[in-house]
């Protein structure tokens, strides 16, 4: 096709989409499997509501008569859709600073996985410490940098079949950059916190960062 077809052929897309009557969303709503169909359908009347900034403000009863579902069914689907990362939804305030209707704010693909990865950092950053340190990303981060140390502690050298994997900085929990890490033998790690900057009272203890 050459330029001037495509440009043509994405102007008559345009044209279809912004047509009267009808609405547009994203494909990829179908790719998510673990989407429930009330989420995807209460999506999908969200983008028919949608205005040229993928905004809808909607009532939770206006969702539930249109989709043909509960009022309860409407509101677990908003909630399933947030979590999920297809929607932001944000209370609109009146000048008197009471709450009128809600926006939904309706997001792609691409915001929808960054915006998941976005929760699940919240969620890693508030959990305890020690269930952080049992978490599937922070087994992977610590395989990733034992083999990046080759195994061995990265202040002695030494071999060590208990290594720990210890934080420099706490700033990119669930993100971690390898330089914020470092692999310590337990009696190289006990001396890094013996005389450590202290990066906090509650990571301050050999005990607490031992992983
Ligand atoms: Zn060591
Ligand atoms: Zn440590």
């Amino acid at each position: 096709m050459s330029i001037e077809e495509a440009a043509l052929s994405r102007q008559q897309t345009n044209k279809t989409f912004s047509k009267k009557g009808w609405f547009r969303d994203t494909n990829s709503i179908f790719d998510d499997r673990a989407l429930s169909p009330y989420a995807m359908l209460v999506r999908l009347y969200l983008a028919r509501c949608a205005n040229e900034d993928r905004v809808a403000w909607p009532s939770a009863t206006t969702i539930a008569e249109h989709c043909n579902i509960s009022r309860s069914s409407a509101i677990r689907a908003i909630k399933e859709l947030e979590s999920a990362g297809w929607i932001r939804r944000e209370k609109r305030k009146r000048e008197n600073g009471s709450y009128s209707s809600t926006m939904y704010y309706l997001l792609d693909k691409v915001d929808a996985i960054q915006r998941q990865k976005e929760l699940r950092i919240q969620e890693l950053r508030a959990m305890p410490y020690e269930e952080y340190l049992k978490t599937p990303e922070w087994q992977a981060t610590r395989g990733r940098m034992l083999k990046l140390a080759g195994y061995r502690c990265q202040v002695c050298n030494g071999k060590h079949n208990r290594l720990n994997v210890h934080h420099r900085t706490y700033e990119r929990l669930g993100e971690e950059r390898d330089s914020d890490l470092v692999v310590l033998c337990p009696s190289c790690h006990q001396v890094f916190h013996d005389n450590g900057k202290i990066v906090g009272p509650r990571y301050n203890t050999y005990k607490g960062c031992a992983s």
